[in-house]
């Protein structure tokens, strides 16, 4: 028996056995007494079927005991929570739809059967039917909130970002939460579907409005100076992939190599340099990003870039080992040049590329590709470059 089939038949076991206290202390009334009786034996047959693993008969004993008397609204609840959460979502449907039919149900156990109702379409995929219900459960002060964020999360199921906007905005005004990091990423979808209609102008207003819900936005800068370098406009590009690495320096694994192309683009090797000696000495965590993007991408072979891979090679802890291995083996070689590491880069860049190259920082989920929207917790905008050098990973990462 699992968890929730144990409480449910607990909750059921609890309200038969208040029925009886009712039926003996309140059953001086014929007509009521023999009421309760019959609520009383249905509700065991009920909890019989359901222990017996036929849920469809007991449904049908739940239903017409639903029939009978409001007392047992709660009890119906819990049986379509269960059902849904079973995964037997028709029954869930079922019970909850035949609540709300009764016509003596009160306003909030309607609006509770309602909002019941709604995520066990949702749980179908009846998104239609859904988003109907979910729209009337705005206006029930107690469900406004909950509805938001539910007709959000359908929204988002279908991609339809407009939509999206104005329930984070609706929800922003309701509760004061912060939404507009968000709504920038909603922005940033219109965006890529414009961009892949080729509107170019339609795509660059909407990264604007992007960057006016979230300044420091860095899908709405990458995207821009992705554009700007199609249209070979390097200065515009340059100053974008810039602006990346400015408010998160997280990202500049993602955003070296391309800064480095743009760069040789404009002035070639001189102006490149002068670049990476600058973000180097702005900002100490760079050699370090800087030594990974070198290692990863083969094309960053700059002085500047080499100086950090060596320097990275030779100080990262967890190459530690890694690197007396390959001094020593040089050694008894004959190899005198030890400056010369790129066996040891090799084995490295396929060590970083094996493993898994992104992680949310909401629910630590790793993978290969850049989500923007988190595929396991579904939260935006936390899904961040990193970079782990990990030998046993190799062959059984959880990447996706
Ligand atoms: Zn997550």
């Amino acid at each position: 028996m699992t968890v929730d089939f144990a409480a449910i038949v607990a909750l059921l076991l609890i309200a038969a056995a208040v029925l009886s206290w009712i039926l003996v202390h309140w059953g001086r009334d014929r007509k009521l007494d023999s009421r309760f009786k019959f609520v009383s034996a249905e509700y065991f047959k009920g909890l019989n079927f359901l222990l017996n693993e036929e849920p469809d008969k007991a449904l049908e004993v739940f239903i017409r005991v639903a029939e009978v008397d409001s007392d047992t609204v709660e009890t119906h609840f819990a049986l379509g929570n269960l059902f849904r959460r079973r995964g037997e979502v028709d029954r869930a449907i079922r019970i909850h739809q035949n609540l709300i039919a009764r016509p003596n149900l009160t306003r909030a156990h309607r609006a509770q059967a309602l909002y019941e109702l709604a995520q066990d379409y949702l749980r179908a995929g009846l998104l239609d039917r859904a988003e109907s219900i979910l729209h009337e459960l705005l206006d029930m002060p107690h469900y406004t909130e909950p509805a938001l964020r539910s007709l959000i999360s359908l929204y988002e199921q279908q991609k339809d970002w407009e939509q999206a906007i104005a329930m984070r905005r609706r929800l922003q005004v309701l509760t004061g939460s912060f939404e507009e990091e968000t709504i920038a990423q909603y922005f940033c979808e219109l965006a890529q579907g414009a961009m892949t209609s080729k509107d170019m102008a339609l795509t660059n207003r909407f990264l604007k409005r992007a960057q006016s819900h979230d300044p420091n936005c860095a899908r709405a800068n990458l995207l821009l100076a992705q554009m700007a370098e199609a249209s070979q406009d390097w200065t515009r590009s340059q100053r974008y992939y810039r602006e990346v690495l400015e408010h998160e320096i997280r990202y500049a694994s993602e955003v070296l190599p391309a800064l480095v192309r743009v760069t040789r683009q404009m002035d070639g090797e001189a102006s490149l340099e002068t670049l990476l000696r600058k973000l180097r000495r702005d900002n100490p965590q760079v050699p370090g990003y800087l030594a990974i993007a070198a290692i990863l991408n083969p094309e960053l072979d700059d002085p500047v870039s080499q100086d950090c891979v060596a320097d990275y090679l030779r100080t990262e802890p967890s190459l530690g080992g890694l690197y007396e291995m390959f001094v020593s083996f040089a050694r008894r070689n004959g190899v005198s040049n030890l400056s010369d590491m790129e066996p040891l880069k090799i084995a490295v860049r396929n060590l970083l590329k094996s493993a898994p190259r992104y992680r949310c920082e909401e629910c630590g989920f790793r993978s290969k590709t850049l989500y923007w929207q988190c595929p396991s917790c579904k939260t935006w905008n936390r899904t961040m470059p990193f970079h782990e050098i990990t030998f046993a990973a190799i062959g059984h990462s959880s990447s996706a």
